[in-house]
């Protein structure tokens, strides 16, 4: 694939401004300019240096963002910015979403991803991929409320119990929840359910993916998606 195809294909912009990049130097592979525009590459495994930034080419994008408070997983946000702010113009205009949803006020592990098919298959309710979420509680949680989230709580819209897959204190007011859907509020709505509520939450885990010990809240990593 010719290297001004390459970057087009990652949001570098348009195919007139990809090759101004090239032909400015901006692009390099380990150490060595790449100025030619024609220059042919075989993708798979390509690792760039593009303006300083280490670029590895994949079709499709799959980021793991850690996201802070403050930030709305909506495309269109209303009160506060859009997650996608923390990423680089280039994923956004490759036009990655997040997979689900988290709150305004929900820390930890969000995936983003320009591939539709992935975003079906991750958050379909019948592949039933494991969501591990630490929450703070205001109040202490006895051992029937922890039962009671695992034997299946009815929540205000839907008649059919909801159940966690796992539930585990690891202090009376710190809970560990492995949800296999993803309703709306589902974590706060589950709690409040059984007569506690949330203060602070965190998703720590999505499949078998877990946030970089040093990646701290507001950045984002390349997530392989062997991982999921
Ligand atoms: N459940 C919630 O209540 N909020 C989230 O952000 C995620 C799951």
């Amino acid at each position: 694939m010719r290297l001004t195809q390459i970057l087009f294909s990652q949001g570098f912009g348009t195919r007139h401004e990809c090759l101004g990049m090239i032909v400015n130097g901006a692009v390099s592979r380990a150490g060595a300019v790449l100025d030619d525009p024609e220059l042919d590459l075989d993708p798979a495994g390509l690792v760039l240096t593009i303006e300083g930034q280490d670029w590895p080419v994949h079709e499709k994008a799959l980021i793991l963002l850690h996201k802070p408070t403050g930030f709305e997983c909506s495309m269109k946000p209303k009160h506060h910015p859009s997650v996608l702010s923390l990423l680089p113009g280039p994923l956004r205009v490759r036009g990655v979403q997040p997979v689900g949803r988290l709150d305004e006020d929900t820390t930890g592990l969000l995936l983003l991803t320009d591939d539709g098919a992935l975003i079906h298959r991750l958050t379909h309710p019948k592949k039933k991929v494991p969501k591990l979420y630490e929450a703070t509680l205001k109040h202490p949680m006895d051992e029937a409320a922890r039962q009671q989230l695992l034997k299946g709580v009815v929540l205000n819209d839907d008649p059919e119990p909801i159940q966690a897959a796992a539930a585990e204190l690891l202090e009376p007011t710190r809970l560990i929840l492995t949800l296999t859907g993803g309703r709306y509020h589902q974590v706060k709505r589950m709690v409040a359910a059984v007569g506690n509520r949330v203060e602070a939450l965190h998703r720590s885990g999505f499949g078998r993916l877990r946030i970089p010990a040093d990646l701290p809240p507001g950045a984002w990593t390349w997530a392989d998606p062997a991982d999921l």
